[in-house]
Parts: C-alpha cells; structure tokens; sequence
C-alpha cells in the first residue's frame, strides 16, 4: 500500500534548542537516482519503501520535497579535532530534517549527509560523493547487524551532481536514522557561549531523549555524565571486541545515546594488532585500534568539563564528582570488555573471572605477536571446541603457543554453538568494501548489494557467500582511508 500523505516531522530539538538550530534548506539535487534503501529501517519507522522509491520519496530522502511544516535546520557544535578545539564546527554539509517516532514510539531524527553548504560549511563545498556514503551505509548496516548500537542509513541517492575530490566523483546525499545527533561537541559549544540556561535545556533535552532515569536520580546532570560513561563504555567494548577502528574519533563525533556515528575513515581489522590505523590524517595513531578506550574517557572528560557548571554548587565539588564519574570509565569498560571476551571465548559460567583473564591475556599476546586474522581466528575457534583446531592453529606461526593456549582453553569446555552466535563471519573486510565502492561510482551496484546481504547476516554463511570470510589478499597492500570525502 502506498503512503498517502507524507510522514509527520517533530522538530523539538529546533523548539527546545533554537541557539543550536540554523533554519535551512536543503540544495536541489539535479537528477536524483536511489541507490540504496534499508527497506526493514524505513518500516520501523511507519515509511513505506515502496513509496520511498517514487520522486515524492525520494524528495524526502534529498529534502527537497519536506512535508508541509517542515523546519530543517543546520546544527551547531564544538569539538576537538584530534586533541585540537575547534570553537565552531557544526552541520557543515547535512541537516536535521526533524523528529519521527518509530513503531515503539521512540524519537528518532531524520538527518541529512551532503544536502549542501550552510552556515557551518567553512572551506568545504557541503556535498558528499557516492562512495563515502555507501560505505557509511553498509558498515553502520554491518555494526548494526553485529547488535552495535549505532546511527543508521535509511538511504543513499545519487543526485546527478559532479563533486570536484581529487577526481571528479558523483554526488550522493545520505539519509541517517539517529536516536538523536546530540555530541559531545554539542555540550561543548552550549557551554562556551556562557549561557548557562541552554546549557541547563540542553541537558534535559538528553536526559529525556537518552537517559531518562537521570531524571529522577538525586542529582540528574551528574547522573547524565554518568549514564553517558557507561553507554560509552560498553560501545567502545563492543567495537573492540569485533574489531572496529572508528578512525575519526573527534569529541564531534561521540554520541550522548552511546551509538557508533560518523562513518569516515572507518575500518575492520583484519591482522591483529593494537597499534592498527587505517585513516591516512591519523600520522600520529592518536584513533589506533588499540588507543580507543583511552580516547573514549579523554573525550567524556571533555563532555564533564561542559557540564561543570550543572553538576555541584561549587566548582571544586563540581571537579571532585566529575572526576569521579569520568574515573569510572576503565572499571565500566573492563567489565564490559571481559565480558565480551567470555562469549567470544563460548566459556561456560562457572570459569572464575581470574582464570577468563589470564586465557584472554595469553590470547591477545599470541594474536599481536603472530598478527592474526581477528575475524577469522574467533569464528575457527569453534572449530577446536568441536575437535579440529587446525582451522585457528593455522593462523600462528607460534604453533607451541597457540597448543598450549587452545589446551588450557578446551579443558574449560567452552560451547561452540554459544561462538558461532557472537563471532561473526562476515565483516565487511576492506578490499570487499573498496572493490564494492569503486564499482558503485563506476554504476554497477551489484557487488555493493551482496557485501551489504552478506554483512547484514553476520553470523552465518550461505554457498557462494565464501569470499566475505576471507581476508584480503596479499596484492590489496596496506590499507588508508579518507576522511571528508
Ligand atoms: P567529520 O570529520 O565528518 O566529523 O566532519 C567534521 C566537520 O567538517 C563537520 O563540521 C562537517 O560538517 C564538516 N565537513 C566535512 N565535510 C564537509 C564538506 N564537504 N563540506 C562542508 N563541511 C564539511
Ligand atoms: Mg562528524
Ligand atoms: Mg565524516
């Protein structure tokens, strides 16, 4: 059945927070052509895909074609940039096209990704080119799948526009589903206009929208920074548990909801090693695989520093809970970790914590030292817990070590069935992405849908589906990404 009106957009965060909120429009897209459509995201959503499909739809996924109502608007942030503040970054090429409530009533925003320049557009043109947005789109379909919370791709159209990058590209606008785009960068330019009362809306609007209990805690904003720890925490678990260098881990692009956002320069590790980068601006491994927790807390440090004001009657209490609540970071991120590793590691409940730690200790060790294939190795674990270890074993060169890991870790009976349900077997691994991507700018979409089919079910493989397991061949070479493109 197609949609007879056109959806209902809220826009309470233009209402509540106009100091945030720069009234905009989207560009005019010359000859929009949809590319890719989470048909399951939309319905979630009351959107029907069918109508999506038409221009009518397809307006809306550009904005060019808003519901009667509609206030899009550019929003305003802060953000250090690799350790550096930028006073005034903001929505430079997208736009919050407003508020829909999913199908369990729950807020979510409609933005934009390429619609055009804005007032925050500084240097850059505010388009975005084909690939970059596929490739936001079937990563945050990828982590999504793997049950990362994440931001999420509704859709990506061509819009029939050449974007001038190194080469001439075609342009793209992506629409993004989000619990909300609120940042850390966004408490932090509330906070450096001084007004402390938008700083007071803002934190509301947050504990409303993502953390409700704080609400009703003795203190909310301190329970707000606190509940913003732990989602953090155990997102940036989850990444490293899979494997995921986020790659541009600006204080602009750390949610107050605890999802992944900000797909740029993006990758899954595949050899294993802690000091693993991939973005081709990361000259100093600042956002390297293995630095992630420590950005992570430096990041709410800075989003503790923006509360300040909100958390105590004196500053020196202000600090002395703000330190505390942001000091609990690495217990909140350990906890979460270990327990990641325990069903990656299929062990039974009954293993004490202190034997979990030291098998998962020697593990690591083994895996960095020999770089082995992340993905592959804890998907062939299971293989030894049903008695062939030589799948895992074959990827150590240290064959007495691994022998000796695997013995100690099959006398705890671990449960392969419980593995193979967390250790995913498709990633999407970065030569699959890039040849995905390079085929999609030269018009054949076709390798995109089957990376996107095989990465949305992560955990098992279906005949035909054996190249998504495999690692990158030796040709593909060492691997950079691109930010900003
Ligand atoms: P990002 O690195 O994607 O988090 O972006 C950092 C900032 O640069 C944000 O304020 C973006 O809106 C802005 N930005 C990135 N690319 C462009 C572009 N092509 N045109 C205008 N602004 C951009
Ligand atoms: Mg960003
Ligand atoms: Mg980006």
């Amino acid at each position: 059945a197609a949609t007879p009106t056109l959806p209902v957009l809220g826009h309470r965060f233009a209402r509540e927070l106009p100091e945030l909120a720069v009234p905009w429009q989207a560009a005019e897209t010359p000859e929009p052509h949809l590319l890719s459509l989470d048909e399951a995201l939309a319905e979630s959503l009351g959107l029907d895909p069918d109508w999506l499909r038409t221009p009518d739809g397809i307006g809306l996924l550009t904005g060019t074609a808003l519901p009667e109502g509609a206030e899009p608007c550019a929003q305003a942030y802060a953000g250090h940039q690799f350790g550096g503040y930028s006073p005034r970054l903001g929505d430079g090429r997208a736009l919050l096209l407003g508020e829909l409530a999913d199908r369990d009533g729950r807020v979510r925003d409609l933005h934009l990704k390429g619609s055009g320049r804005t007032p925050f557009s500084r240097g850059g043109d505010g388009w975005a080119a084909v690939g970059p947005m596929l490739r936001e789109h079937v990563v945050s379909a990828s982590t999504h799948a793997l049950g990362i919370p994440t931001t999420r791709a509704l859709g990506v159209v061509a819009t029939g526009r050449a974007v001038q990058r190194e080469t001439v590209l075609p342009g793209a606008v992506l629409a993004r589903v989000a619990s909300s785009h609120l940042r850390v960068g966004t408490f932090q330019y509330a906070r450096s206009t001084g007004d402390l009362d938008l700083l007071r809306r803002l934190a509301d609007h947050a504990i409303e929208r993502h953390h409700p209990d704080a609400a009703s805690a003795e203190h909310p904003h301190l329970a707000l920074l606190d509940a913003v720890v732990a989602a953090q925490a155990s997102l940036v678990a989850q990444w490293m548990l899979v494997g995921f260098v986020h790659g541009v881990m600006n204080t602009d692009n750390t949610t107050i909801s605890g999802e992944t956002i900000d797909y740029g320069p993006c990758a899954f590790m595949e050899a294993f090693d802690p000091a693993t980068v991939y973005s081709s601006i990361d000259t100093d491994g600042r956002y390297a695989y293995g630095n992630q927790p420590l950005v992570l807390q430096w990041n709410l440090a800075r989003l503790a520093e923006a509360l300040l004001p909100l958390l105590a009657d004196s500053e020196e209490e202000a600090v002395a809970v703000a330190t505390r609540s942001i000091n609990a970071f690495p217990d909140l991120y350990s906890a979460a970790w270990s327990r990641g590793m325990r069903a990656k590691l299929g062990l039974p409940a009954d293993v004490d914590d202190a034997t979990a730690t030291s098998l998962t200790t020697e593990l690591v060790a083994l895996m960095a030292a020999d770089h082995v294939d992340h993905t592959s190795f804890f998907r062939h674990l299971a293989h030894a817990a049903r008695g062939d270890a030589e799948p895992s074993r074959g990827l150590f060169l240290d064959l007495a070590g691994i022998d000796a890991w695997t013995t100690r870790w099959l006398a705890l009976s671990p449960d392969p069935s419980a593995m193979d349900a967390v250790n995913p077997v498709h990633v999407p691994r970065n030569h699959l992405v890039e040849e995905a991507l390079d085929a999609a700018t030269a018009g054949d979409l076709g390798p995109f849908e089957r990376l996107l089919e095989a990465v949305t079910s992560p955990f098992e493989s279906r005949p035909g589906q054996e190249r998504y397991a495999e690692p990158a061949p030796d040709s593909f070479g060492r691997y950079r990404t691109f930010c900003g493109t």
